[in-house]
């Protein structure tokens, strides 16, 4: 027990210093008192990581408009309509944190608010509230009877804490200290557990050698199918293939695909509000290279076109029509998971109740990317962590009689 600490209130451990589990050390704090544990030397390491490309905090989606980006949805949808993004925002918005709908719905802290000032508003707000934050701190494994192990400096202790909350993230980016190496410490306390494969990724095009100028070029404003989901947007070439957020929300599909041994196809409409009589007519009047211009593409998107199509499309007007309509790619791999901007696997579903503790063990909760659910990025993926993160602390308390 800590100073200043009262015997009479319960002590409840955290584990993981990420979105999850600092919404949940705050949740749980205003109640309780909290220990929360992270390997690193600071909280929040994936967080920075995900602002450094403009943080995208939540989305403006709501209702079932939002439970659709997730799955499964049907699990997640009391916690995502228990915490909105409307929620998200007003929450941030009382900790000082301004937000703005930006382009397709996401959310981002208005302009001048970097991510580390966003972290260090949270993290503030969990120490104000008592919070204790060990970092330095890793959780190792667990004593027969399932209370967890953390190691500091080579020397591991058991965490006696009543109630304990896993946050401890995916498996990308690894860097950050979301490792994902705990699956076997899950397995051997009898807790079903999913190999992590990459979500959110690139993918994996055999490109000619030719289009290796182009990469880090966008095709923009596109339109990409896998199956029967079409998604518009931007996608960037990369030296492996392409990625961005025209390709993430079709990752599932290509990943049943792949895994199932089928062909896992990508088709690429570059002229998604030109219809195909309009671009046919176009590239009628045009000879040769003329045509990329009569068509208004760019030299990557050209480049793509004809890389992945025959000279005799490339000469007929019809089919290159048809081509720039419906480019077939077809898909080798995913991406790496340590380059994903999220994962799949980790602890299945159907091992925790609804309140997210498991099962087999109704004293542990887990929270965050670490459960084996899926969302597109977008502020998706964040609204989720902080969803889940909050969700599973109300189950603690409710466990332990307290809060509302
Ligand atoms: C490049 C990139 C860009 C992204 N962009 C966005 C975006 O714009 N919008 C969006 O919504 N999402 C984005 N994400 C995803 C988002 O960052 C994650 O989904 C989110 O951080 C998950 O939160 P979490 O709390 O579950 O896990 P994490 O943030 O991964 O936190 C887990 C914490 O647990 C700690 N930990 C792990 N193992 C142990 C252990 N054994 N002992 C002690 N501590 C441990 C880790 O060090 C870490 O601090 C991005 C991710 C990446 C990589």
């Amino acid at each position: 027990m800590g100073e200043g600490r009262s015997p009479d209130r319960p002590c409840v451990a955290v584990i993981g210093g990420g979105p999850a589990g600092l919404m949940a050390a705050v949740v749980l704090a205003r109640y309780v008192h909290v220990d929360l544990y992270e390997r690193n030397r600071h909280v929040g390491r994936k967080f920075l990581v995900a602002g450094a490309g403009g943080l995208n905090i939540t989305n403006q989606a709501e209702g079932e408009e939002l439970l659709q980006h997730y799955a499964p949805a049907e699990r997640l949808a009391p916690m995502l309509q228990a915490f909105t993004p409307g929620d998200l925002r007003a929450w941030l918005s009382d900790l000082g944190v301004e937000t703005f709908t930006g382009t397709s719905g996401r959310v981002f802290p208005v302009r001048g608010t970097k991510p580390a000032q966003v972290l260090r508003i949270l993290r503030r707000h969990a120490e104000d509230r008592g919070v204790r934050i060990l970092t330095g701190q890793v959780f190792s494994g667990f004593t027969d009877d399932a209370r967890p192990m953390v190691e500091q400096g080579g020397t591991a202790h058991v965490l006696e804490h009543e109630q304990v909350l896993f946050a401890l993230g995916g498996a990308s980016w690894s860097r950050t200290g979301s490792k994902g190496d705990w699956l076997e410490a899950f397995e051997a306390i009898g807790v079903r557990t999913l190999p992590f494969q990459s979500s959110n990724c690139g993918v994996e095009l055999d490109l000619p050698g030719s289009l290796a100028v182009h990469a880090g070029r966008p095709l923009k404003n596109i339109a990409l199918r896998a199956g029967p989901h079409e998604v518009r947007g931007e996608a960037t070439i990369t030296a492996h293939g392409i990625e961005g957020n025209a390709v993430y929300p079709l990752v599932p599909v290509l990943r049943r695909q792949l895994l199932a041994g089928e062909e896992a196809t990508l088709h690429l409409d570059l002229k998604p509000d030109l219809a195909l009589p309009e671009l046919e007519g176009r590239l009628r009047d045009a000879v040769g290279a003329e045509r990329r211009n009569a068509a208004g593409l760019d030299r990557p998107s050209w480049a793509l076109l004809k890389a992945f199509t025959g000279k005799e499309v490339m000469d007929d007007p019809r089919s290159l029509a048809l081509a720039m309509k419906g480019l077939r790619l077809p898909v080798q791999a995913l991406r790496p998971i340590d380059e994903a901007i999220s994962t799949v696997g980790g602890i299945a579903m159907d091992q925790v109740n609804e309140d997210l503790s498991l099962k087999a063990h109704p004293h542990l909760h887990l929270a965050g990317e670490m459960l084996d659910w899926d969302a597109p990025t977008g502020g998706f993926l964040l609204q989720g962590a902080f969803a889940t993160g909050r969700w599973a602390a109300q189950g603690i308390l409710k466990a332990l009689g307290k809060g509302s």
